[in-house]
């Protein structure tokens, strides 16, 4: 039977979802924000996201696809779903529920500049380390971790568990 090991509380991304749209909102009042979410992992923190912060935003999402194991990609990314409001002079952040490598969210940066924002940056709820290959700033995270797979809040395993409220580590 596969385990989940609590990493964090309901309470717990609470407590960090408040402190990360506090920043944005400080970051971004007086901007044209548009948030983009990456699917599907990113939309249980989206939402808890926007509705933390205290200025006016715009949402879209897009997904994208890679080829590899349950647990790593390959790093070769393809577009499943492109965005569909105009982010052309807009100011964008990306929001992703976590990353791993960096490879997706270089690949959403290097496209998403082609239709010439404003700036881009990257909001994530967790920043993983250990298997980092690119050296992408990540401007906004709630929390860190070195290594592991976590699932909930969002995050799947074969489309399981994304829809628990905590995050746990999953031990197969
Ligand atoms: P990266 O391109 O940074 O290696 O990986 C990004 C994507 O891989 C994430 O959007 C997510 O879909 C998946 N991923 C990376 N680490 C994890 C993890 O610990 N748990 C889950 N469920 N997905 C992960």
């Amino acid at each position: 039977m596969p385990e989940l090991v609590p990493v964090l509380s309901k309470n717990d991304i609470d407590s960090l979802v408040t402190k990360v749209a506090h920043r944005i909102s400080t970051d971004y009042r007086n901007h044209d924000l548009i948030l983009i979410g990456v699917l599907k992992g990113a939309f249980v923190f989206l939402s808890d996201l926007v509705r933390s912060l205290d200025i006016p935003v715009q949402i879209d999402f897009i997904r994208v696809f890679s080829y590899g194991s349950d647990m790593s990609s390959s790093g070769e990314i393809h577009l499943k779903k492109d965005i569909e409001v105009d982010i052309k002079d807009k100011d964008v952040l990306i929001v992703e529920d976590i990353v791993d490598t960096g490879l997706t969210l270089k690949y959403l940066i290097d496209y998403l500049r082609s239709y010439h924002p404003k700036t881009i940056k990257v909001c994530v709820f967790i920043d993983k380390h250990q298997r980092r290959e690119t050296d992408i700033a990540i401007d906004y995270s709630c929390h860190d971790v070195d290594k592991g797979f976590l699932v909930g809040y969002g995050l799947d395993y074969n489309e399981n568990y994304r829809y628990l409220s905590g995050i746990y580590h999953l031990k197969l």
